[in-house]
């Protein structure tokens, strides 16, 4: 193992940075601590797309978000891992990461808010930001998404288990936004869409600039601990006159708008039905199964099997199935 670290300390790079030719440290070095979250040189090397393709990680977007929470008055904003899930994983671990999110009201530092804004991984190779900010309806979600793709099993039920609403269901909907154009930009996209939103700006009408420069951007932020107010991602009309950039862009939006009807790929908003006391979406197959609490006037009605060993373990395993009744309508009807 020390003969590995000190290979890494002599793999001294070269490399050309804004600032010339110079060496960098080695990657698993501290590179700074923005809103104290701790990020190594590696980070920056990811950042800059010269290491791991180009990816934003947990701790980077955590990093952003962190900045942003620490700089405006946003609900959510949480780290990214709380909300980990894997698409591809093995179907037994999948499951426990279903749980995980289910059970993630428990624990005591975690209160959703009315609005809340959280970049979250989709489970398959993409980050997206959501936010119920600027609309009126509560129960609506946007997902910005720079890829727009067909909401995986996995996103639906961490956008659940982010905004727990009390609710029966919730919506999802997806606004135009500027779309990433190569297959690794996709955390460099939501967080540029969350500075945005911070900014009162509605991250639909942004259109980023180039990679290059959006990362550059993210490196700079991310060094001097915070993101400058009203200094958003640089944008691609950043450049050019006033009035015909105003054009170009709304003519850009059309553009992409008529592509979107054109190739049918705009996607349609989803209605998301939600059960327990967890407030996610019901489970499917025989593996997880949802329960009715037999009391007609229940609030809730049906739990996830998996919540009731949880929290009613006990008596669910005394009794039939179909007789049970969940422990806030015992203790309200005092049925026995
Ligand atoms: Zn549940
Ligand atoms: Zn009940």
């Amino acid at each position: 193992m020390e003969r590995e670290s000190e290979q890494k300390e002599h793999q001294l790079r070269k490399s050309d940075d804004a600032d010339g030719l110079h060496l960098q440290p080695p990657s698993n070095s501290l590179w700074c601590s923005p809103a104290g979250h701790n990020l190594e040189f590696a980070h920056k090397m990811r950042v800059l797309d010269q290491a791991e393709q180009g990816w934003v990680d947990d701790e980077i977007a955590t990093a952003a978000m962190k900045m942003l929470k620490s700089q405006y008055d946003l609900g959510g904003l949480r780290p990214t891992a709380l909300f980990y899930g894997q698409t591809r994983a093995p179907s037994e671990e999948r499951r426990q990461q279903l749980f995980w999110l289910r059970n993630l009201w428990q624990a005591a530092d975690f209160k959703p808010e009315r609005r809340q804004a959280q970049i979250l991984y989709t489970g398959s190779l993409h980050w997206v930001l959501v936010s119920n900010y600027h609309q009126f309806e509560e129960e609506l979600v946007y997902v910005y998404d720079s890829r727009d793709e067909p909401a995986p099993d996995f996103l639906i039920n961490k956008v659940a288990a982010v905004y727990r609403f009390k609710s029966p269901k919730f919506r999802m909907s997806w606004p135009l936004v500027d779309q990433q154009r190569n297959n690794k930009d996709c955390g460099i996209y939501a967080s540029a869409f969350l500075v945005a939103l911070c900014n009162k700006t509605d991250p639909a009408t942004v259109l980023l600039d180039d990679s290059k420069k959006l990362r550059e951007h993210l490196v700079r932020c991310c060094e001097e601990g915070a993101f400058a107010v009203d200094d958003l991602f640089p944008t691609r009309s950043a450049s050019t006159n006033k009035d015909w950039s105003a054009f170009s862009m709304s003519a850009h939006l059309l553009w992409q708008r008529f592509k979107k009807v054109r190739h049918r790929v705009a996607l349609p908003d989803r209605e998301i039905r939600i059960i327990c006391e967890c407030r996610m979406p019901p489970g499917k197959g025989r593996k997880d199964r949802n329960v009715m609490c037999q009391e007609s006037k229940c609030d809730i009605k049906r739990f996830h099997e998996s919540c009731i060993y949880n929290f009613d373990r006990e008596f669910y395993e005394r009794i039939e199935r179909k007789h049970w009744v969940c422990p806030t309508c015992r203790s309200m009807f005092k049925r026995e």
